[in-house]
């Protein structure tokens, strides 16, 4: 049984989409805890960060840092924070959450509730600067 972040990946379910290459996939996240917050992904399914193979985790950093670097430009924010939990979804993936303070991503706040047109123009404006 295929993941949701694969049926992402494959387009059976729908998502906002930052970028995509041959091994890694970026979204925005569906319950932001700030605006941009994007989950970045590898194709290939496996449901710890940590047991991914040295070189793809090391590549899926790198795919990450090209995102949250886009994500500063356009998001007011001081940094992108960077969060693994993976209690939810089985497979692994990277919290980049724009944040001003530490409590920013305090994954107990409550979501932001966001009009689809706003995860559009989210997408698309950090999609700009990639
Ligand atoms: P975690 O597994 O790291 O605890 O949390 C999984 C994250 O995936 C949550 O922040 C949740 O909002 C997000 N998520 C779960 N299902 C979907 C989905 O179908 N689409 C998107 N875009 N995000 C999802």
């Amino acid at each position: 049984m295929p993941t949701i972040f694969t049926k992402i990946v494959n387009g059976e379910i729908p998502c906002y989409k930052i970028a995509e290459d041959d091994r890694f996939f970026a979204f925005l996240d569906i319950n932001p805890l700030a605006k941009g917050h994007t989950l970045v992904i590898p194709k290939q399914e496996t449901d710890y960060l940590f047991d991914l193979d040295d070189q793809l985790l090391a590549d899926m950093n790198v795919f990450a840092k090209k995102i949250a670097v886009a994500q500063k430009k356009v998001i007011p924010c001081k940094r992108v924070g960077v969060a693994v939990l993976g209690l939810e979804v089985p497979h692994a993936h990277i919290h980049l959450i724009p944040m001003n303070s530490e409590a920013d991503v305090n994954f107990s706040n409550p979501k932001l509730k966001l009009a689809s047109e706003e995860f559009e123009e989210i997408a698309g404006l950090i999609r700009t600067e990639l």
